[in-house]
């Protein structure tokens, strides 16, 4: 049995620019979000082995932390041809000072290591899994992707992380040159086209009233 997420909830991040976009995504159910900072929650360390695996760690820590039901997302880029890296650590590939630039560099340097220049060869996916604890250890969720090529050198100065590299399939821009309601917005005022908005969406349809 599903269960509806009702009153409060905390939203499991300490980024800033996770909690302003789920927040967004929140506000249309009448959900009252605190997050993890304001509640002064420690953050746990990512230890598991999938994106799946590390929403529960943070949503389960932040619902017995709080004991309120907890919202928590974990996410990452895929490459096919490098069997599926940078994936749970794409956010450590940017390194201590986030240098995404570097660590899109690092993907492409590894990329023309391996003769994939054809875009048949640098197709790659975003996931974003999503997951809701409550504190009697009930948990929801769901995981989506975001399907496409990479590009060199990267397109855009729009979004954030590695989207200037990443063409959506059926699409002639990168998410670095798109908005971001084209992005993650959802239809009609935006394409719905993110792995996060995908997700979003089966999470809502599970656990909020439409
Ligand atoms: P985490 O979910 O906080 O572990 O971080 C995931 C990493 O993947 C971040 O460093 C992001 O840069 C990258 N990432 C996740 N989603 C996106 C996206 O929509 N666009 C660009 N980069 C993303």
């Amino acid at each position: 049995m599903h269960r509806r997420i009702t009153g409060k909830l905390v939203i499991a991040t300490h980024n800033p620019g996770k909690l302003a976009e789920m927040r967004e995504l929140l506000a249309p159910y009448g959900i009252e979000a605190v997050s993890a900072g304001e509640l002064g929650l420690g953050e746990p360390d990512e230890t598991g082995d999938s994106f799946q695996a590390n929403a529960r760690i943070k949503a389960e820590a932040a619902a017995q932390a709080a004991q309120l039901p907890a919202f928590a997302d974990d996410s990452g880029l895929a490459v096919d041809a490098l069997n599926g890296a940078p994936g749970i650590y794409s956010a450590r590939w940017a390194g201590e000072t986030k240098d995404f630039g570097a660590a899109m560099a690092q993907i492409e340097r590894l990329l023309q290591e391996r003769g994939a220049m054809a875009p048949a060869q640098r197709s790659v996916h975003f996931v974003s899994a999503l997951c809701v604890a409550w504190p009697d250890g009930h948990i929801e969720e769901v995981e989506a992707r975001a399907d496409g090529t990479l590009v060199w050198p990267p397109r855009g100065t729009a979004g954030f992380g590695y989207d200037p590299m990443f063409l959506p399939d059926g699409h002639d821009r990168t998410f670095g040159e798109m908005t971001s309601i084209e992005k993650h917005g959802l239809p009609p005022l935006g394409l719905g086209l993110s792995h996060r908005a995908k997700a979003f969406v089966k999470l809502a349809e599970i656990c909020l009233a439409g």
